[in-house]
């Protein structure tokens, strides 16, 4: 039997494979697939961090997304930018995934109790079982026990929940892009930003000049407003590019940061508190920010 170095799962349906003399292929039950590049490097997560990473990288197989590459950059990342889930967005979360699983209205799908539980974003299987049941009590869920299992199908109050939901938020399939427009940083947008907003299911979107300092502009209001989420790229250190990100966080959209490694020190955002991403190279931005867009956002609809 093997030990996932995530979840710390203990079971026989783990596969651990040998890449190289020191990168290993793991296929988890509870997590789903990934790869470890150095398994030297590598440190268990603590026990705080262990169910989110576990739930992270499930989160990713559920949404068909690309297995992840996990470097101890990419672990120091996430431990600071995976945000605490409340209890109503972890229903929301399960919700969801449950979505994804039913073909057909009426579908009884099953839920494991040892190996379900990140599809909440829950640390155990208790935690999954009262999400479960808060589901059921709110008329969103029929729910069956056996041991081990619950068979759960979403009723047509759920179903009308989900649409709810659907037209509030999740909708919108715009990525507003915060950055400088000098011409050092246009093949960043050309390049990476663009591929990795594309590929993780939305629609990039920057506006096409300097923002005045001077005046706000409503059309760039207006934009913030209709996306789903923004990037900042802050190199450079443009007031417009902090504005816009101060705008949506008061707006309540998640907003992605970035900066260029060798202008880090000029960064005016407190490193520790934000979800950010410290580039050096145009490969390395555009992976993070596939990852985390679907790690914090969650793969949106658009191909
Ligand atoms: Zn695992």
């Amino acid at each position: 039997m093997e030990t996932c170095p995530v979840c710390k799962l203990n079971d026989n349906l783990i596969v651990i494979e040998e890449l190289s003399p020191i990168a290993i292929r793991i296929e988890c039950p509870r997590c789903g697939k990934f790869t470890i590049l150095d398994r030297v490097e590598f440190t268990a997560p603590n026990s705080k961090f262990r169910p989110k990473l576990s739930a992270w990288v499930r989160d990713l197989k559920e949404q068909d997304a690309k297995a992840p590459q996990i470097t101890s950059d990419l672990l120091n990342n996430l431990q600071s930018s995976i945000p605490d889930r409340s209890p109503r967005e972890k229903q929301i979360k399960l919700l969801r995934s449950i979505e994804r699983k039913t073909k057909y209205p009426g579908q009884i799908i099953e839920l494991n109790w040892k190996y379900d539980f990140p599809l909440a974003w829950a640390s155990n299987y208790e935690e999954f079982l009262y999400y479960i049941n808060s589901l059921h009590d709110r008329g969103f869920l029929s729910n069956e026990m056996t041991s081990g299992l619950s068979s759960v199908t979403i009723t047509a109050d759920g179903w009308d929940y989900l649409e709810k939901l659907e037209r509030h938020m999740e909708e919108r399939t715009q990525a507003f892009v915060a950055m400088s427009f000098s011409e050092n940083l246009k093949g960043i947008w050309e390049g990476p930003i663009k591929n990795a907003i594309t590929k993780a299911g939305y629609t990039p979107h920057r506006v096409d000049a300097e923002p005045h300092i001077d005046r706000i502009d409503v059309k760039i209001i207006s934009e913030i407003k209709n996306s789903r989420f923004v990037v900042a790229d802050i190199t450079e250190q443009k007031r417009g590019v902090y504005f816009e990100a101060g705008y949506a966080l008061g707006m309540g959209l998640p907003v992605i940061w970035c900066v260029r490694k060798d202008d880090l020190e000029n960064a005016h955002f407190d490193t520790r508190q934000y979800n950010h991403i410290v580039w050096e190279t145009e490969d390395y931005l555009e992976d993070q920010l596939y990852h985390f867009i679907c790690a914090i956002i969650g793969k949106g609809k658009v191909s």
